[in-house]
Formats: structure tokens, C-alpha cells, sequence
């Protein structure tokens, strides 16, 4: 890390000198930036009005005293012309001085700031050292008056002694990521950080807020070297009626229409009478990789840990890693001389990776005994599968399996998605399983099923990586009823979620877990949160697939997703607009808002 800290010092010297002094045409810039922002007109045009009418008032005045002066007439004798002369001459004078004036000294005052953090710099001393003394001095937080204006928060005035620390980092003088542990202050360790890359590669990143987010919440848990945080909108689509239950889904989101589409699908279950889900298996899983002198050898380990008379001592190893880790089973695969053990385990309402990969680790060094010339080469041999297309996800599941099933009324078919049953049923053969059998699909026999497990996780603080194994799904669609009502139903071998663990104790993350009533560990049952909310995450996909194939079943997508889905008014730029990407799903008949 502080290699590559040094890198981009190295890189950024330039631009961090450009930063330190900057040129008077980029002082004048900035100040047309900050001055313009408050003006009707343009900035040149007001500058250029209102020197004019400094220049004419003086000239008059200086020709009026200077008359007076010869014909004796006492100065303060002001008649009307000149009454209105002095007024411009005012009023022009407060405008130009605090424009260039305000400009003027916050150059001076910011060239006197970057002048102190060379001399820190060069100096050597660690400024870092004297920080927790006088810690008190630096306000912890910003005022709150600059809550939610993070480019106010970004040029706020530093205090002085941080300014000597940001030095120390841009130097190179004091790793970055160790801040947090100097300071003992998450919301500054940020700030100072924030700073330093400013400087060093002299852009301003001012959209990146940094205040209004708890950074002490992720401090070895969810994110290194924080400067600020991303904001994305969560939309609500609902209610989804499952299994008897109103759900309704937080969506984390920029992709225009997703939310209304699949608040559309919600709409024809919950009229339909309801979807229903069943959860086959749940159980995460870590496979490491241990090499042997032989294959002979590497079988016979093979042989012992899929031996049934060995699972309870196995099990009995792999449990101490967590209460709520059980171990469910092993499955080996050989590749010469190289053993692959994939081990399997309920991980209560966690995601489990964490306490899968303990258990594995007390497996293996238990396993080191008996097979002293075993050399385990990683925890992870990628047999796992985690976080890449794998085949072993699909087929034999990873985290919860589900299915989750409904059938759609014809009348909702015709109503709610505009279409019919027959040509969903048709739409659905020839795309999502002949055409995606044509792709060489791996798990991809659906509309976008990663589009709304995506957006679930972000909103709910998921591992937004796993979204590639948890969107394996195969969509069916089956007319029934004598071709009357429609049967749909998604399997999703591989959904991997917790409610407990990583991102899901964050305060946005956690409300939205709280919105679907399965926040935090279920104490009366473990693992009921987290595979509740794997069912709603296969709800939203059936939602989701439902309204997506009913769009193009009805052949409106382009229609409503120019509708919905372009900020730009003028259709022909839009309609020439590369298609590909947003036309992976869209609301379909125009008529998204209605409930
Ligand atoms: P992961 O294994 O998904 O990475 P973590 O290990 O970060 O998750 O978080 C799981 C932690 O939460 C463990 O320390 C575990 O003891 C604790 N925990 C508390 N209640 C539960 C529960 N109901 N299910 C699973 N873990 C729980």
C-alpha cells in the first residue's frame, strides 16, 4: 500500500504542484466559479457593467469637483446627476471589491497554507505525532450547517495542524491508512485523506460528500482509506405478496424504469392472489486447494473426508468456528496430484464467508496431522465458486437455493402486462432458454434476474460481487388452466445474502433490511432472516422477469423506455442512442405509474 501510495505521488507531482501554485488564470477561474454562481448573467458581462460604471461615475465626479474647485462652488453642493454618480460610484466599488477583492485574499490565504505544508514537508518532522495532543483543537465534525453540501464541506478551512498531516501524507511521510489508528477519528482520518489526494492529483472531487456518513461504522469491516462516499437512489417496489406476506423492496438503483417495471410485475402477483417460494438447501461454501507428492495420496484424503464415518469428527473441527456454523458436507475434485474440498455449512443469518473460511482453516490443520505432506496451497482454490461464473454454483447450489412460482390471472396478463399468455409462454422458449442455450449460457436462462438481485443487495448491504453466482436463474413460463393463466416461476440455485455481518449493519443498509422486517440476526430462529430475505430477492426477480418478457411480448420496450428512460426531450438523438444496454428490460406499456 504505501508503495503504491508513493506512486501516485510520484505521478501526482506535478498536478500537486500545479495545486500548490496555482497559475493567475487559474486563480481567476476559480474565483469566476465561486463569484458567477451567485449572478443572473453571465460573469464577464456583469464584471464588464459594472467597471464601466465605476470608470463613467469617477470620470464625472473628478470633471464636476474639478469645475467646482475653479467657479468656487462649495464641494457638498451635489445636485442630482451628481448624487446619481456617487451612488454608482459606491455601488460599483463594494461590487468590485468584493469580487476580486474576496479572490484576492483567499489566494493569498491559500498560497500562505500550501507554503506551510512544504515547509512540514520538508522539514521531516511527523506531524502525525503531535496530532493526538492537540487533538482537541480540530473540530471532530463539520458544522452541521454544511451537512449535505459536500462542496462547502470539501473547502472548508483545515485546521492548521491537519493541514501539517496532509503534508506528512502527500510526502509520503505518514501512510495513509494508518490515519485512522493515529487520530483515533474516523470523520478526520477521511478528511485529511480526502485532502491529500486532492492535492496530489490537484482534482477537486467536490461531489464526493464526505460529511453525513458514520465512518467509524466501516472501520475494519467494510471499506480501507475512506474519503467520502457514493450516493445512490433506493426506490421501493411493492408490495410483492409472497408466501402470504406484503414485502416492500428497497432498490438501490440508476437505471431508469427498473423499479417501475418491476412494480408493475409486483402489481399482477399481488393481483393474481400471490407468489409462494420454497427454499431447497441452504448452506455456504469455501473450498481450499492442498497438493500432495502424489495423486495416490491426494485420493486418499479425498477418500477420508468423504468417508460418512468421518463426518462427525469433521464436523465437530469445523463447528467450533462459530455457533452458527454446521457443517453439511464435502465434495472433492482432483486435478493431478491437487485436491480440491469443497466443504458446505449453514452459516445462520450471515452470508458466511467469514465463518466458512475459520472452519475450513480448523479442518485443515487437524487434516495436517494425519497428512503431514499435504501442502495447503490456498483456503480458496476457486472450487468454491466465489464471486466468477462457475458451473458448480448452478448445479449444485452456493448460499440458498430457491424457487419461487406464481400463476398470473388472464385477465391480469391482459390488463396489468398488456400482452397474452401465449406469446409470454412463446417469448420465454425462444429467448430465455433456446436463445441463451445458444449463448452458451452459464446460469443465464432469464430476462435480467441480476438487474433486481443487484439492486436488492446494494439497498441492503449484500456483497454487490456475488450479484454474478446470485442472478443464476432459469425463468419458466407455462400456460395453464387450458392455456387461460400463466405459470411462472424462477430457480435460483446460488442466492448468497445475510442479514448480519459486512455491509447490512450500516445505517442506510440495515434500514432497508428493516423496511423488509428481517434486520439483524433472528434469535428465535437463526438463519430465518436471511433466508427470508432470499426469497424476496427470487420474488423481485419473478417480478421483475414478468414485466420485462410482458414488454417485449408486447413489443413496447423502445416506446416506454424512450418515455422513461432518456433525460433528453429530443427523440431523434435518443432514438439514435446505443440500444443494446437499456434495452435489456424496461416497463413496457407506458403506463408505469399506475398502482
Ligand atoms: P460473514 O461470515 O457473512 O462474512 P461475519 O463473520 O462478518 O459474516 O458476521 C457473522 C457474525 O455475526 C459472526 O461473528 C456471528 O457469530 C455473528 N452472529 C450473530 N448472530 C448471528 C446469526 N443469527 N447468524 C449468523 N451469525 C450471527
Amino acid at each position: 500500500m504505501e508503495v503504491r501510495g508513493r506512486g501516485v505521488v510520484g505521478q501526482g507531482s506535478a498536478a500537486a504542484a500545479r495545486h500548490r501554485h496555482p497559475s493567475p488564470s487559474h486563480r481567476a477561474a476559480a474565483a469566476r466559479v465561486q463569484a458567477g454562481d451567485a449572478l443572473p448573467l453571465p460573469i464577464r458581462h456583469t464584471n464588464l457593467i459594472f467597471s464601466a460604471l465605476f470608470a463613467a461615475s469617477l470620470a464625472y465626479l473628478m470633471r464636476r469637483w474639478r469645475e467646482k474647485i475653479r467657479s468656487s462652488t462649495p464641494l457638498h453642493v451635489v445636485g442630482l446627476a451628481e448624487m446619481l454618480a456617487i451612488f454608482g460610484l459606491i455601488a460599483s466599488l463594494i461590487y468590485l471589491l468584493s469580487f476580486f477583492g474576496i479572490a484576492f485574499v483567499q489566494s493569498i490565504v491559500s498560497s500562505s497554507d500550501d507554503d506551510e505544508d512544504f515547509l512540514v514537508g520538508s522539514s521531516g518532522a511527523p506531524a502525525a505525532a503531535a496530532a493526538p495532543s492537540s487533538r482537541q483543537q480540530a473540530p471532530a465534525q463539520a458544522p452541521c450547517a454544511l451537512l449535505g453540501s459536500p462542496a462547502a464541506a470539501a473547502h472548508e478551512k483545515m485546521p492548521e495542524e491537519d493541514g501539517e498531516i496532509v503534508a506528512s501524507v502527500v510526502a509520503g511521510k505518514i501512510p495513509s491508512y494508518v490515519l485512522e489508528t493515529r487520530l483515533g477519528d474516523c470523520r478526520r482520518a477521511a478528511g485529511i485523506r480526502r485532502e491529500a489526494v486532492r492535492r496530489i492529483t490537484g482534482r477537486e472531487i467536490d461531489g464526493l460528500p464526505l460529511d453525513g456518513f458514520d465512518y467509524a461504522s466501516i472501520l475494519g469491516q467494510c471499506c480501507e482509506l475512506p474519503v467520502g462516499y457514493v450516493q445512490l437512489p433506493v426506490g421501493i417496489a411493492g408490495p410483492l405478496l409472497l408466501d402470504g406476506q406484503r414485502f416492500y423492496v428497497p432498490m438501490a438503483t440508476t437505471e431508469g424504469c427498473l423499479v417501475a417495471s418491476t412494480n408493475r410485475g409486483c402489481k399482477a402477483i399481488a393481483e393474481s392472489g400471490g407468489a409462494t417460494s420454497v427454499v431447497l438447501r441452504d448452506g455456504m461454501t469455501r473450498a481450499p486447494v492442498a497438493r500432495f507428492p502424489t495423486a495416490r495420496r491426494a485420493a486418499e484424503l479425498k477418500a477420508f473426508l468423504e468417508d460418512p464415518a468421518n463426518f462427525d469428527t469433521l464436523s465437530m473441527v469445523f463447528n467450533r468456528s462459530s455457533r452458527f456454523a454446521r457443517l453439511q458436507g464435502v465434495q472433492c475434485a482432483m486435478a493431478g496430484r491437487n485436491l480440491y474440498m469443497r466443504f458446505s455449512s449453514s452459516t445462520g443469518d450471515a452470508m458466511g464467508m467469514n465463518m466458512v473460511s475459520k472452519g475450513v482453516q480448523n479442518v485443515l490443520d487437524f487434516l495436517q496431522d494425519d497428512f503431514p505432506d499435504m501442502d495447503a496451497i490456498s483456503i480458496s482454490g476457486n472450487f468454491c465458486s466465489d464471486k466468477k461464473p462457475a458451473a458448480v454454483n448452478w448445479i449444485e447450489g452456493r448460499g440458498k437455493s430457491v424457487v419461487c412460482e406464481a400463476v398470473i390471472k388472464e385477465e391480469v396478463v391482459k390488463k396489468v402486462l398488456k400482452t397474452n399468455v401465449q406469446s409470454l409462454v412463446e417469448l420465454n422458449t425462444i429467448k430465455n432458454l433456446a436463445g441463451s442455450a445458444i449463448a452458451g449460457a452459464l446460469g443465464g436462462f432469464n430476462a435480467h434476474a441480476s438487474n433486481i438481485v443487484t439492486a436488492i443487495f446494494i439497498a441492503t448491504g449484500q456483497d454487490p460481487a456475488q450479484n454474478v453466482e446470485s442472478s443464476h436463474c432459469i425463468t419458466m413460463l407455462e400456460p395453464i388452466n387450458d392455456g387461460k393463466d400463466l405459470h411462472i416461476s424462477v430457480t435460483m440455485p446460488s442466492i448468497e445474502v445475510g442479514t448480519v455481518g459486512g455491509g447490512t449493519q450500516l445505517a442506510s443498509q440495515s434500514a432497508c433490511l428493516d423496511l423488509l422486517g428481517v434486520k439483524g440476526a433472528n434469535r428465535d430462529s437463526p438463519g430465518s432472516n436471511a433466508r427470508l430475505l432470499a426469497t424476496v430477492v427470487a420474488g423481485g426477480v419473478l417480478a421483475g422477469e414478468l414485466s420485462l418478457l410482458s414488454a417485449l411480448a408486447a413489443g413496447q420496450l423502445v416506446k416506454s423506455h424512450m418515455k422513461y428512460n432518456r433525460s433528453s426531450k429530443d427523440m431523434s438523438k435518443a432514438l439514435a442512442m446505443k440500444p443494446s444496454r437499456d434495452l435489456g428490460w424496461c416497463s413496457g406499456n407506458g403506463q408505469v405509474r399506475t398502482q
